[in-house]
């Protein structure tokens, strides 16, 4: 409901009315798809720069409409979060994960997933994500659980808690989204990070001078420290170029692939041998 003036309570706007109705249906969709198993995975393959192939890929998850169109987890994943349902999915999406890489052997990369600050909070989820992981037969090495500073931010004792626990079980952690805004050295240099994330909004002014030079020093920064990076939403050629020149160690964007299907990314994989 709207304040106006004299701080009444007026009416509810028709798109507030509206917004709230998608997110109910939204939230229906999300739990009927829970039960149907209408969630997947899609795979984005991640290029290394120095082997000059593929060798790891991020997981990313996808969640059909009745009309058979992708809902983007851009919007799902906050609500699921906002209503209470984001660690049973977490939970799926760590399953189907671990399902991919115990189905597909001739699969031997890393796999990248998605953390929400809220299953840091779970009391067991240590002993869980090792359970599960022992349940598939899946080494923890072979995932590589990806988060953003703003989770860091909203509970930073609990999160670097169940970092070092995780990381003592071989997992390993990757700094998502690094250069939107959150970014404080801090962070990488004190918690347990393999990788950063260079976000896309570092290489969308990568045209410009100055952002070049940033970009270069992050690079080299983080390789002092020995902290391999990332570079994601590299979409042409020109960018691929010069991120390669700086240096960073695997890329990830249109230029190279969409997220894929399973079927798909399996078979991109396969014909680069
Ligand atoms: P993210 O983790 O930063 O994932 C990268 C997003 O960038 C993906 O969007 C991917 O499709 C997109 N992308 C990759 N390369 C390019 C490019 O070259 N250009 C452009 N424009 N975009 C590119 P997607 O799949 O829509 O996912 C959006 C966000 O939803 C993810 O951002 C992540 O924060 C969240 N998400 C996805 N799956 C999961 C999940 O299983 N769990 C959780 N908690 N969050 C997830
Ligand atoms: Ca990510
Ligand atoms: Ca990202
Ligand atoms: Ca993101």
């Amino acid at each position: 409901c709207k304040e106006r003036g004299g701080g009444k309570c007026l009416y509810f706007s028709r798109e507030m009315y509206q917004a709230f109705r998608r997110q109910n249906q939204l939230v229906d969709l999300i739990k009927r798809g829970m039960e149907a198993e209408q969630f997947y995975l899609n795979f984005q393959p991640v290029y290394n720069c120095a082997r000059g192939k593929f060798d790891s890929c991020e997981a990313l998850l996808r969640l059909k409409d009745e009309n058979g169109s992708n809902v983007s987890p851009a919007e799902f994943i906050p609500l699921a979060e906002k209503r209470g349902l984001i660690n049973g999915l977490s939970w799926m999406v760590i399953e189907m994960a671990c399902r991919f890489i115990r189905d597909y052997p001739e699969y031997s990369g890393s796999l990248s997933i998605n953390f929400s600050v809220l299953q840091f909070l779970e009391t067991d989820m240590v002993p869980r994500m090792i359970s599960l992981t022992q349940r598939y037969g899946v080494r923890p090495e072979r995932l590589k659980i990806e988060i953003t500073e703003r989770i860091i931010a909203e509970d930073t004792r609990r999160v670097l808690s169940v970092m070092n626990q995780l990381t003592r079980a071989g997992f390993g952690f990757y700094l998502d989204d690094f250069g939107t805004g959150y970014s404080s050295l801090s962070y990488v240099l004190t918690l347990p990070f393999e990788c950063i994330k260079l976000d896309k909004s570092l290489v969308d002014g990568i045209g410009n001078e100055k952002n070049r030079i940033l970009v270069e020093a992050i690079v080299r920064c983080f390789h002092a420290i020995g902290v391999e990076t990332i570079t994601e939403g590299v979409e042409n050629e020109e960018q691929r170029r010069i991120m390669a020149e700086l240096g960073t160690d695997r890329i990830q964007g249109y230029y190279y692939s969409r997220p894929l299907p399973e079927k798909e990314f399996l078979e991109l994989m396969r014909g680069q041998g």
